[in-house]
């Protein structure tokens, strides 16, 4: 089983997606899996040149080492058009001339340029849906299920801009490094019926899924970059392991005082069970963790 851990660089690691991180790992490497480390980064204004740094010295710092070459979207754009022409040529795209204005209030794309013929050069790239409930059994949330034409409709594979969306890359690639299992946060869980669907399209596996409960506060805000949530390394990694690893329901030793990250992280491969993960969010009180800086 190949697992991967595959966060956007429009920041610094939070705690809600070390916990991620942590499950992944911990996922991959109880079965001596590898664990890849990706990129994703094919949202250009989104990108801070930092994070690419600091993500991947903050998960080693964590005791989380990547195997292989971290992989950047940005290098990845040829599979993306190759994957794009794929689909062009069986029909089941189109270009889309709809501002966001025009959209405004409809959740569901209505398909105004479904059969316009319009050329995808200059416009928006989107996916037909055909009318199918997607059905999946996720390893932590259990059987979802998405009609995707009612629920989702049409969705955009290239922006008018180029930009292309994660829905592409994120198959394109889980399928290029041969992921079987993909670890994540809860807030993805609904985007995972239009990936397998474009998995189909494209003829390309289905890995098995489990998305893991976000860290959220006691009103239920969630966690993330967008609200300010401190950086990862403002912490303790290794007071922090023993709080995450309980977050994640897994099996406590009886001591573990000093333990160091690395001690952990041998814990961890021993003891991880993906059973414990409790399904739903879990309620922190602003205060927890302690922030202890290690000296
Ligand atoms: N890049 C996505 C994010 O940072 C996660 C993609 C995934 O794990 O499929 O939210």
């Amino acid at each position: 089983m190949r697992g991967r851990f595959a966060p956007t660089p429009s920041g610094d690691l939070h705690l809600g997606s070390l916990l991620t991180a942590l499950a992944s790992y911990a996922q991959a490497k109880a079965s001596a899996s590898e664990w890849l480390l990706r990129l994703e980064d094919t949202d250009q204004p989104r990108n801070v040149s930092s994070a690419y740094h600091s993500i991947p010295a903050d998960l080693s710092a964590f005791g989380l080492h990547a195997d292989g070459e971290v992989v950047h979207q940005l290098d990845r754009q040829a599979a993306y058009a190759a994957a794009l022409a794929q689909l062009q040529s069986q029909g089941l795209v189109y270009g889309c001339r709809c501002t966001r204005q025009q959209l405004q209030g409809h959740s569901i794309y209505p398909g105004w340029c479904r059969d316009l013929g319009l050329p995808l050069t200059g416009h928006a790239v989107r996916l037909r849906v055909l009318d199918q409930t997607i059905e999946f059994e996720d390893q932590i949330q259990g059987s979802y299920a998405q009609a995707l034409a009612a629920d989702m409709g049409d969705f955009v594979l290239r922006r008018r801009d180029g930009i292309w969306s994660y829905q592409l890359a994120v198959v394109v690639d889980d399928a290029a490094q041969q992921i079987e299992e993909v670890i994540r946060g809860y807030d993805l869980l609904d985007n995972t019926p239009r990936q397998i669907y474009l998995q189909h399209c494209l003829n390309l596996p289905t890995p098995r899924y489990g998305h893991v409960p976000l860290l959220c506060y006691q009103d239920g805000q969630k966690l993330s970059k967008q609200n300010l949530a401190l950086p990862a390394r403002h912490f303790s990694y290794s007071k922090l392991w023993p709080w995450l690893w309980q977050q994640l329901g897994q099996i406590m030793p009886d001591t573990y005082t000093d333990w160091s990250v690395h001690t952990w992280v041998n814990w961890a491969q021993a003891h991880w069970q993906l059973n414990r993960v409790p399904r739903q969010a879990y309620r922190l009180t602003r205060q927890t963790p302690d922030r202890q800086v290690d000296e």
